[in-house]
């Protein structure tokens, strides 16, 4: 790419306009105060800039190139991925999980040297940390703002800017330190002064309580809407990076021990009602599973795949709706698991269904959700196997990164069409059958973005859904779909992502997003696929309630609409007065229930 190069001479157009000058001077005794918290953050960040450096988190960045658009403001024009693991002892390392043959390394390489210029100068990890070397009085002045609440959590708020001749790579914006401890737990702004060839873009950083006296860097938003360089170019963007699975090391299997300690009822050896000895067909299904089961814990393990919980009974009870009306009774029972990356994918792995964070983000309604599942059921039903050389342990011994090189789970063409036409039979006898035309309208609109948006459509391991402009999963339910109203507010065709599912970044769990309905205003805020800033709700955990609340995630979820019927901060596809066809599902999901009372089959270990 030609452009690459051009980063390394960016202009610098952003130190110009500093923060206000300081009002008069507090009094004595307040200053003395003030000089006291300011002492406890600067001692407080210099801290976290030294123990983080234990944390081996994931942090994936996506960054959509936006141009203007007369009818919705702004759409995006191309995109950019990266899924690595963080080291903030050293800025990011280069062990990219992204080198598998779907990626084109040339690409992987432009990306990580564009990166790098941007962060400067140790990369990412910058944007996580205030200022790893040298957040101090001797190169910063402070300037108290007010108290606000993030949350509910009580902040202390202060103007940062560094002193003159400090040195490059200084932060210059706004600081959020929570109260009781003194923990920065958001600063915004950027970093400078810039120079001819060193430019920084602006950015919003959140960290998240992640246990007593633990906060730890989580979102970051990354935005630039006129950002001029080489005196007549200009760049736009917007970028999400999430950070998980700062506790990856137990993989989420430490508690098993404490269960068979406990459950004596429940002896470890009889579990299952099966004779010792399986039949030849029983000894091949569980030798599958076995393979299954491997995979599924290694992508656990790596951080890929979240933890077993309340979002896979939602999934569950969708996939049940789609087998009671078709009467098809699976075994082993047909399970679904959340992958926690951006890209939408979904595939199966034996017979569990995986479906991409980012893809449950961005599906409108249950309908559509129905029409990735009966797909992934399909495979399933069609005996579209699993490998078994998984079943052998060995394999499952690589480093993280390695993890897209060495699963993948790809159909041939051949049998993608047979499960696409096999889906559709299986949607034309299930509750979703009269909804087909809301998912055919996501596909639409799928089809008018991906081209645009080769980064988000690019799967870790699943199939492609669409491959440039074309959708290639579940075409032809385009065909019963009303025509795509990019500019009329009222259709929704698909969310914004980061709407649906809120990951725990420590333990990688996730959880639904109840948001409130909010009508829209115009179509610009419809944001298809699109990008939107981070502003979360920051909440102050104890040790006992990390645990509580890892047990419990999204109680209550399983309600209703078996979507979650969450759409995003700024989205609802359920909008009051939004003709929205899929207001039923809330029936739907009763009437399947009905067929078979006890809903998901297997509710899974918490
Ligand atoms: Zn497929």
């Amino acid at each position: 790419m030609k452009t690459a190069a051009k980063y390394f001479l960016l202009i610098c157009a952003v130190a110009a306009s500093g923060a206000a000058q300081s009002p008069q001077a507090p009094p004595p005794a307040a200053s003395s105060a003030l000089a006291q918290v300011i002492d406890r953050i600067i001692t407080q960040e210099n801290q976290l800039s030294k123990s983080v450096a234990r944390y081996h988190p994931l942090v994936e960045t996506y960054i959509q190139h936006v141009k203007p658009d007369q009818e919705l403001g702004a759409v995006p024009e191309k995109d950019e991925y990266f899924l690595g693991k963080l080291n903030l002892a050293g800025g990011i390392d280069d062990h990219s999980l992204l080198s598998g043959p779907n990626l084109p390394v040339k690409s992987l390489k432009f990306f990580n040297r564009f990166f790098s210029i941007r962060f400067l100068p140790s990369g990412f990890a910058q944007m996580a940390l205030v200022d790893e070397a040298g957040f101090d009085r001797q190169h910063y002045d402070f300037e108290y703002v007010r108290r606000e609440f993030l949350g509910e959590v009580r902040a202390v708020v202060f103007d940062v800017k560094p002193k003159k001749g400090s040195g490059a790579g200084r932060f210059l914006g706004r600081i959020w330190a929570e109260d009781q401890d003194y923990h920065i737990v958001r600063f915004n702004g950027t970093y400078g002064p810039t120079t001819s060839y060193r430019h920084y873009f602006h950015f919003d950083s959140w960290r998240v309580n992640m246990g007593p006296n633990l906060w730890l860097p989580a979102y970051i938003y990354t935005e630039e809407s006129d950002f001029r360089y080489v005196k007549v170019r200009s760049l736009r963007f917007k970028g999400q990076t999430r950070i998980w699975g700062y506790d990856l090391k137990q993989g989420g299997r430490e508690d098993e021990f404490t269960k068979i300690v406990v459950d004596a009822q429940n002896p470890v050896r009889d579990q299952s009602d099966t004779p010792a000895d399986l039949a030849p067909v029983g000894s091949l299904r569980a030798w599958e599973r076995l393979a299954e089961e491997n995979v599924l814990q290694r992508l656990e393990k790596a951080g890929l795949l979240a933890p077993e919980g309340e979002v896979d009974k939602i999934l569950t009870t969708v996939v049940n709706n789609i087998q009671v009306t078709n009467n098809i009774d699976i075994q082993p029972e047909v399970r679904a698991r959340v992958l926690l990356t951006t890209p939408l994918e979904s595939f199966t792995v034996g017979h569990t269904i995986v479906i991409s964070r980012g893809l449950l983000d961005v599906l409108p309604d249950e309908a559509s959700l129905a029409m990735v599942l009966s797909h992934e059921l399909a495979h399933i039903l069609l005996g579209h196997r699993l490998d078994t050389k998984f079943a052998f342990d060995d394999r499952m011994l690589f480093a993280d990164e390695q993890t897209f090189k060495r699963l993948g789970f790809r159909h041939d063409a051949k049998d993608e069409t047979a499960a696409d036409q096999k889906a559709l039979a299986l949607l034309e006898n299930s509750p979703y059958k009269d909804k087909a035309a809301a998912a055919g309208l996501f596909l639409k609109a799928l089809s008018a973005r991906a081209g645009e948006l080769p980064a988000l459509i690019r799967p870790h391991m699943g199939n492609r859904m669409a491959d440039g402009k074309t959708v290639s999963r579940m075409a032809q339910l385009m065909n019963s779909a009303p025509q795509l109203e990019t500019a009329r507010k009222e259709q929704i065709a698909a969310l914004p992502l980061g709407g649906r599912v809120k990951v725990d970044p420590w333990s990688c769990r996730i959880m639904m997003l109840h948001n409130k309905p909010v009508a829209l205003l115009s179509a610009r805020e419809k944001l298809p696929f699109e990008i939107t800033p981070f502003l979360p709700y920051l909440t102050r955990q104890s040790a006992t309630e990390q645990v509580a609340a890892a047990g419990a995630v999204g109680a209550g979820a399983n309600t209703g609409d078996a979507t979650g019927n969450g759409g995003g901060a700024a989205h609802q596809p359920k909008t009051p007065g939004v003709d929205d066809d899929s207001q039923g599902s809330t029936e739907t999901t009763t009437a399947a229930t009905e067929v078979r009372p006890a809903t998901p089959a297997a509710p899974p270990k918490q």
